[in-house]
């Protein structure tokens, strides 16, 4: 058993003004990465720049990351943050901005260094990253994670390297200006990380704390989540539920949903919660201890696998899943031991196949 979770975390409202000048006990000059639009319209980007701004540290915006950020991508922001002199990283937005983060910092802090890099198991430091999620789903604000788009394989793959981002400023107001197919599909991943963490081969009494406390939390607003009845308090619970689902996986890892999912979101363009959300029923029905399953569904509040179903299918609305995709893919994690092994059970390709209606 190991048990480590050293990110330093605040939630409240302006939370970035309040604690200005310990972000930028971080370094002396930043790097914000984000995307082109999000963190402009809900304002997060300006009030980084503010709190940066009245405590006289200089930074630059490279704001070219795109949804699934690829390894090209990253390797653009190591030059331009070389040349530069940046000596930490903000990441403000989703999960996308918050990865690309985490990796563009292990490549400042190591110049010499290849892209052959990312899927070595080598022990390298980093830059101080500082994460601001805007949306609800990730959890990349707490756990070591980033996942990057290689083009190359045509898939998306967890970096070796474990970067703990150093602090995460968690404002729920950032989620108010989000689409609702956004909030949705972000939640989904959310309650995915948690599902796939409490029913998980390395899930114990000390990350279940986590776990079980996100199911219990995301049971608050699922309904109101179903029914576009958001209320004030349910963002903040939203942006909980994903940080206490980031810390679950930090422990556990995730497990068949997310293994199956990426191929959907490279080959079929569906949105990371989407591709995951689709498989969390069938999960929940062929994983074999029921007892432990009747855990997860009480937790959220449903009385059995029908009524999650149920529940799942009115969320996310009708899917088109391409056999094609699913088979490569089932084939894929069959054929790949790492992917298989956060699965308790032995597991055979016929079952892979009915986790998902096609
Ligand atoms: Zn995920």
């Amino acid at each position: 058993m190991q048990f480590y979770m050293p990110t330093k975390l605040y939630s409240e409202q302006d939370c970035i003004k309040n604690h200005a000048e310990e972000l930028v006990t971080f370094g002396s000059r930043a790097m914000i990465v984000t995307g082109k639009h999000s963190s402009r319209a809900n304002g997060s980007l300006a009030d980084v720049e503010i709190a940066l701004k009245n405590e006289g540290v200089p930074y630059i915006i490279y704001d070219d990351v795109e949804e699934n950020p690829s390894i090209e991508t990253i390797m653009k922001a190591k030059e331009i943050g070389l040349q530069e002199n940046v000596d930490f990283v903000i990441g403000i937005g989703g999960g996308s901005p918050m990865d690309a983060a985490k990796a563009i910092a292990l490549m400042i802090a190591n110049p010499e260094e290849t892209e052959e890099v990312f899927y070595e198991p080598k022990q390298l430091d980093y830059l101080p990253v500082i994460c601001v999620p805007t949306t609800c789903g990730t959890g990349s604000e707490v756990t070591p994670y980033s996942i990057l788009t290689i083009h190359k394989q045509r898939t998306k793959k967890s970096i070796k390297h474990k970067i703990y981002p150093a602090l995460a400023l968690l404002d729920a107001s950032y989620l108010k200006s989000m689409p609702r197919r956004g909030l949705v599909h972000t939640s989904v991943d959310a309650l995915a990380h948690l599902i796939e963490s409490y029913l998980n081969t390395n899930s114990n009494d000390w990350n279940r704390v986590y776990s079980a406390q996100g199911l219990r939390v995301w049971a608050q607003f699922k309904r109101n989540l179903l029914d576009d009845e958001l209320k004030e308090e349910d963002y903040e619970k939203m942006l909980r539920a994903s940080a206490l689902a980031g810390m679950a996986i930090t422990h556990t890892g995730t497990s068949l949903p997310h293994g199956l999912s990426y191929a959907f979101t490279y080959e079929q363009g569906y949105s990371h919660g989407k591709a995951v959300g689709m498989f969390l029923a069938g999960y929940v029905s062929i994983y074999k201890d029921k007892t432990v399953v009747q855990e997860v569904l009480e937790l959220l509040g449903f009385e059995n696998i029908v009524e999650f179903k149920k529940y799942m299918k009115e969320l996310l609305g009708p899917i088109l899943v391409d056999k094609e995709v699913l088979q490569n893919s089932v084939r894929k994690i069959m054929a790949d031991a790492a992917k298989l092994k956060n699965y308790p059970f032995a597991v055979t390709e016929e079952e892979l196949l009915t986790m998902v209606e096609v």
